[in-house]
Parts: C-alpha cells; sequence; structure tokens
C-alpha cells in the first residue's frame, strides 16, 4: 500500500494514531467534516489493512482504568491490591482468565503498525517540505521588497491546508491584502527609537523575522533567523522582531486614526495609551496620559525597560 491510496485528509487522521488512541475520539464534527465520510469505518478501514494494530490487554487496561478501578477488580477477586498501577494490572493478568477482564480485551486501542507509521512519516515529510518550500519563497518575496507576492504565497498555502490556521479567516476569499501590505511596508520602512542600537544588516535579518511572525500568525521567529544571530539590542532577537511588527502596526493604526478624522468619518480629539499590568514604570507613566496624533508617543515605547518589550497599546477616545 502507497501513500497515494489515502487522501492527504486520511492520512492525517491516521497521524493521530502515532500514540494510542481510541477510535471513539474521533466521533466528533471537526473530523467528519474534514474526511467527509464515517470516521469510524474509516478507521476499521486502516485495521484491516493493517495500518494500525490493537493494543493488547495490558495496554487496554492501563488506558482504561484508573487505580481506583483496578483496586475494585482485585479486591472482588480477593487479590492483593497494593502497589503502583503497574503490580496491580500484572497481578490482575496473572490471576484472571475469566469474564472480568472480557470487556477490556474487546476494546479497540489503536496505533499505527510499522507500515502505517512508514506512510505516516512520509505524509509529515511532504508537508514539512511543502511548508518548507513556502517560507522559503516569501523570504525570497521579502528580500525583493514583492509584499504583494509574499502575502499571496502565504494565502495559497493557508488555503490549501487541511486544517487551515487562524479562526474566522477566509483564506480562499482574503480580503486582508492591503492591510498586510501596509504592515510590511512599515516593517521594513521604519525603525522603532526603541531598536535605535541595531545595526543596518542585522535589522534586515529582523524584518524578515517580523514580517515572516505577521504573515504566518507566530509568536517566535527563531526558525527564520540565522543561528547566532546577535544585534546590539537590549532586547532577545524575538522580542526585537515584535518590537519592529509592534511598531509597523501602531504606524498602521495612527494612520488609520487620521484618515478618519480627515474623512470626518469620526470626531477623535484624544488617543488613550494603555499599559499592561505588569508594565515596567516607564510604560505606565507615560500611559497615564492622554494624547493626541500630534504629540503621542512612539510606541514601542523607546524608554520602556521590560524584558518583554513595551506591550502598550493606544485606543482613540471618541466624541
Ligand atoms: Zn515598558
Amino acid at each position: 500500500m502507497s501513500n497515494s491510496d489515502l487522501t492527504p485528509e486520511e492520512l492525517f487522521l491516521l497521524s493521530k494514531f502515532q500514540k494510542y488512541k481510541e477510535p471513539q475520539e474521533f466521533q466528533t464534527e471537526f473530523w467528519q467534516s474534514i474526511i467527509q465520510k464515517p470516521v469510524d469505518r474509516l478507521i476499521e478501514d486502516f485495521y484491516n489493512k493493517g495500518l494500525l494494530e490493537k493494543a493488547d490487554l495490558k495496554r487496554a487496561l492501563d488506558y482504561k482504568c484508573k487505580m481506583v478501578d483496578l483496586k475494585k477488580m482485585l479486591k472482588q477477586k480477593n487479590l492483593n491490591h497494593t502497589g503502583k498501577k503497574e503490580k496491580l494490572i500484572a497481578t490482575l493478568l496473572n490471576c484472571a482468565n475469566d469474564e472480568l477482564l472480557e470487556e477490556y480485551s474487546k476494546v479497540k486501542l489503536y496505533k499505527c503498525s510499522n507500515v502505517g507509521a512508514i506512510l505516516v512519516k512520509e505524509f509529515v515529510d511532504t508537508e514539512d517540505k511543502k511548508r518548507e518550500e513556502n517560507e522559503r519563497i516569501v523570504i525570497n518575496a521579502l528580500k525583493e521588497r514583492d509584499f504583494v507576492k509574499a502575502i499571496r504565497e502565504v494565502v495559497k498555502f493557508e488555503a490549501s491546508q487541511i486544517i487551515p490556521r487562524g479562526m474566522g479567516i477566509d483564506w480562499k476569499n482574503y480580503n486582508l491584502e492591503q492591510i498586510d501590505v501596509e504592515i510590511l511596508t512599515n516593517i521594513f520602512k521604519s525603525k522603532p527609537k526603541i531598536l535605535s542600537d541595531v545595526d543596518v544588516d542585522k535589522l534586515e535579518v529582523l524584518r524578515i523575522g517580523a514580517s515572516m511572525m505577521h504573515l504566518y500568525g507566530a509568536a517566535v521567529a527563531d526558525k527564520w533567523f540565522p543561528t547566532n544571530l546577535e544585534t546590539k539590542s537590549r532586547f532577545d532577537n524575538n522580542t526585537a522582531a515584535r518590537m519592529l511588527l509592534f511598531h509597523a502596526e501602531f504606524l498602521r493604526e495612527k494612520n488609520d486614526i487620521n484618515n478618519s478624522i480627515k474623512s470626518g468619518i469620526a470626531t477623535i480629539k484624544q488617543i488613550a495609551i494603555i499599559a499592561s499590568d505588569d508594565s515596567c514604570e516607564e510604560c505606565r507613566a507615560m500611559a497615564n496620559k492622554k494624547y493626541t496624533l500630534n504629540n503621542i508617543p512612539e510606541l514601542p515605547y523607546e524608554k520602556c525597560t521590560c524584558d518583554l518589550g513595551c506591550r502598550c497599546c493606544m485606543s482613540p477616545v471618541f466624541d
């Protein structure tokens, strides 16, 4: 049996059996919507084709029984019920050749067989390669400052995923391209004061990382940084990249507010800055005042001393 006999969705389900699982765990609407056919029958099919193997009685007992259950069964048989779980199970298995264990011998508890595991590994490796290839194309597009291409490559990739990322993002009808372009443009054109120590060449690397964080919704960018990347920033590389992204979002928001004011959509006279509860003193002192678009401090706040970097955000005060 080769990979091509199973659909990517089916291989994805099979990949969930790298550890012992009960088929009933997959009797959900979620899996039904992915597989598009009866999930329990498909899992039985995997088993019949030798892609899954069934757990033995010992493992079934371990999986299904808590300590109290085991002790109860042992007491029922007047057997020694002290010791660790492993010992209790061993005692049961040694002394029980009866109906007591029958229900557990019927338990369907499956894990990939060697053949199944090979298919899963091929599938996972292929998926990893696709992702790496996609990221490589996107990084190149970013280096060429072709932001539209970078965004469209990510969108195309996400739309092809079995489980697309992001709640409520319609990757097949993506409508956030303009916002993304603005954020990426800001990342590459501006340098926040909080990163004033960073050299130009290091900044380029951080900018790529910040863009990748934004495009892939990632919390860290390590995998896109060269090993041994050392900037002169007081922040670690992930935090520095996050500060770049944060600044780019700040500029976009500020621009949005400015446009709303100019077009008369909203009357905004003041802007509040909100610090986190655990923000540093500098941030909290700065956030305690009301500002206008003309005198609002740059975010992230350059004087911030937080290890995690500045997390202050602005909020327009509507009239
Ligand atoms: Zn701070």
